[in-house]
């Protein structure tokens, strides 16, 4: 797992991360090159260091602010809350508990933000992990909002698309947690069916029940540089195979180089590039202001 950005001088309880309340005169210190960054330079720059293109996470909401137009996200399913079905406790703790500590944390209700927006005028629908929630594990309340999501832009006739991010299944529910990878699978159909496309970009870091269920069987599959993609971890994988890995394992770098995702995308290209991916693949223009620019426009 890649280290956080440190903030200096900042409050060690406060969390929150490369967030949208940082004090004037901060400074960051990049965990990859260690130069320090200003906190407002940084965010200027969507979170990516200026000096190493080093992509530090972003919550949810940053990643709708960062991508959809100003005003135009309306959220899905805000409501939907995890039930306990197992009575689970994990070193001694209740499941219910441990949602309300991921829900003060985050700020958010649940490990995914679904909903409809517009990119540079293009309708969509977004489904953006929250990777301070638990993870961003999937359990079933992720799953039923992606499957909801799903079904609902094909009725919209909107483009899905996904920034996928997670530890994994949600262990809290067990085998719960698993039925949504073929639950999230099927309702990506539902996209198919109306011919509309359906776009995932994995951000890092990308494992376990998310990768090998939803994530990568998107029609076109994008990735952030230096993003790392898997099922099971690295150290797990040498474990079990008993074989020193390649140098670059499980990077967005190199599973572009073997044929996994389709491109590589730097956030402050992200924008245009999903615009752009969702008017070709759908054929959309946007409509014209008036009938004379039409006839302008008309060679
Ligand atoms: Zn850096």
């Amino acid at each position: 797992m890649r280290p956080r950005l440190r903030r200096r001088n900042a409050a060690p309880e406060k969390h929150d991360p490369f967030g949208t309340q940082v004090p004037d005169g901060l400074w960051l210190k990049c965990p990859r090159c260690r130069e320090l960054v200003y906190s407002r330079e940084f965010e200027r720059n969507l979170s990516v260091c200026p000096r190493c293109n080093y992509h530090a996470r972003l919550s949810a909401r940053q990643r709708i602010a960062s991508i959809a137009d100003p005003g135009s996200f309306v959220e899905w399913d805000a409501e939907l809350v995890a039930a306990d079905p197992l009575g689970f406790r994990a070193l001694d703790e209740p499941y219910p508990q441990k949602i309300q500590e991921a829900r003060r944390r985050s700020g958010e209700r649940e490990a995914l933000v679904t909903g409809a927006a517009t990119i540079l005028g293009v309708p969509v629908a977004l489904a953006v992990a929250e990777f301070g929630f638990l993870g961003a594990s999937m359990g079933s309340v992720f799953g039923e909002k992606f499957a909801r999501a799903a079904e609902r832009a094909a009725a919209d006739g909107r483009a899905l698309v996904a920034f996928a991010s997670s530890g994994g299944a949600r262990m809290h529910e067990g085998v719960f947690s698993l039925f949504q990878m073929p639950k999230t699978i099927v309702a990506v159909e539902a996209l198919a069916s109306a011919r509309l496309p359906f776009i995932a970009v994995l951000v890092d870091p990308c494992y376990g029940g998310v990768t090998a269920s939803f994530a990568t069987i998107a029609d076109l599959i994008l990735a952030e540089p230096g993003a790392m993609i898997g099922f099971a971890g690295p150290r797990v994988i040498e474990q079990v195979t008993r074989q020193k890995l390649p140098s670059g394992f499980q990077s967005a770098e190199f599973l572009l180089e073997h044929g996994m995702i389709d491109a590589i995308v730097p956030r402050q290209h992200l924008r245009d590039e999903l615009a752009r991916f969702v008017r070709l693949l759908t054929g959309y223009r946007r409509p014209s202001a008036s009938p004379v620019t039409r006839r302008e426009s008309t060679p």
